[in-house]
């Protein structure tokens, strides 16, 4: 197991890692949607990767919630307004899973994001400002008519911070297909899209999960093709006070992070919105309600689970294709141990 450890970080990526890429790769790296982006694709010239990158700050001018000039801004300012296609798109269907979800999923935390500011201001909220501003979360307090969206409340703020990446994502893995490319492979900061494969001897892409406990490492690697796989963790935007960590996913219930005993999960569906959504509503449900769900089969994905106290759990339909590293760090005295 070491040895193909060493052989396949030695060939992969960054981040969430990808593996074994030939020269005839072409690659463009940028910043948009609040993280770094990395396009690559197979045989493709300068002309293709820019219009992907053009294409990307299209989808960022719709989904942003902080840039002043994105359709979202604009809705989130007004209480009420008529919104394109492409974003009704996104808000029926952000809605209906926040829904199905029972509300792990919930596109209304803007503002309980914006009062731990955990990247920014970095403040522990009191319960006395958290019972402020829950009331205003609720997916409840926005209408849908025809292209009409309205808030009841200027204080509720639509946030797609949990979806937009991985949807977008996708979206350019498409873009690209239609342009010609036959293999390529885009990374959202947490949300890898693959098609086709990264070269002619293997069966896709091997994309690799980073070990929550130890952020330079990974615990093993999925082998997918036409998927995304979308990571939440609370490793990934944290800050610490008094010896407590603070990170940017947040339970609904109680307006804080979310405590549920996940330290990370990667949700891999052949959906990008779906994988991303459902990484950052199972990572707030638990272990056992995401394998509950799971087993419903309302959506179709996988899931690989790395929990706080160390242990692997999988989907049943990812374990063939996940390749567990046996000698994955925990912590410095033990390894994380694998439930079959
Ligand atoms: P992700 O990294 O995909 O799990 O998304 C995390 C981001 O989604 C945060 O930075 C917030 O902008 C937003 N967010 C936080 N908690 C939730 C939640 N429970 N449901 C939906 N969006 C959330
Ligand atoms: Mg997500």
């Amino acid at each position: 197991m070491k040895l193909k450890k060493i052989l396949f970080l030695t060939a992969a990526l960054s981040f969430i890692l990808v593996s074994c890429k030939k020269d005839d790769y072409a690659s463009d790296t940028f910043f948009a949607m609040d993280t770094f982006i990395t396009i690559s694709a197979q045989d493709a010239d300068e002309n293709l990767l820019k219009n992907a990158a053009k294409e990307t700050e299209k989808y960022e001018q719709i989904f942003s919630r902080k840039d002043k000039d994105s359709q979202l801004y604009a809705l989130n300012a007004s209480n009420s307004s008529a919104v394109s296609d492409e974003l009704l798109y996104m808000i029926k269907n952000a809605f209906e899973i926040s829904e199905n979800t029972n509300y792990a999923f919930n596109p209304c935390l803007g503002a309980i994001s914006d009062l731990w500011d955990v990247t920014g201001a970095k403040h522990v909220a009191t319960d006395e400002e958290i019972a402020e501003i829950l009331p205003f979360c609720s997916p409840g307090e926005v209408k849908i008519d025809g292209n009409a969206v309205s808030k009841s409340d200027s204080k509720t703020v639509i946030d797609f911070g949990a979806c937009a990446k991985g949807y977008t994502a996708q979206k350019i893995i498409e873009y690209l297909k239609e342009n010609g490319a036959k293999n390529a492979c885009v990374n959202f900061g947490g949300n890898v899209s693959v098609c086709g494969n990264s070269n002619e001897k293997e069966n896709g892409w091997k994309v690799g999960v980073k070990n929550p406990f130890l952020t330079d490492d990974i615990i093993g690697y999925i082998v997918c093709t036409d998927k995304t796989v979308s990571v939440s963790g609370d490793y990934e935007r944290f800050f610490e006070s008094e010896g407590k960590i603070y990170h940017h996913i947040f339970d609904s219930a109680t307006g804080k992070p979310a405590d549920s005993g996940i330290k990370s999960i990667a949700v891999i569906s052949s959906d990008g919105f779906i994988s991303d959504a459902l990484s950052t509503a199972l990572f707030v449900m638990g272990v056992e309600k995401s394998l509950d769900f799971y087993s419903r089969r309302q959506y179709d994905f996988e899931a690989v689970i790395i929990t706080c106290d160390g242990k692997v759990f999988t989907t049943d339909g990812i374990k063939e294709d996940f390749f567990f590293f046996d000698d994955a760090y925990f912590d410095g005295a033990s390894y994380l141990k694998f439930e079959q």
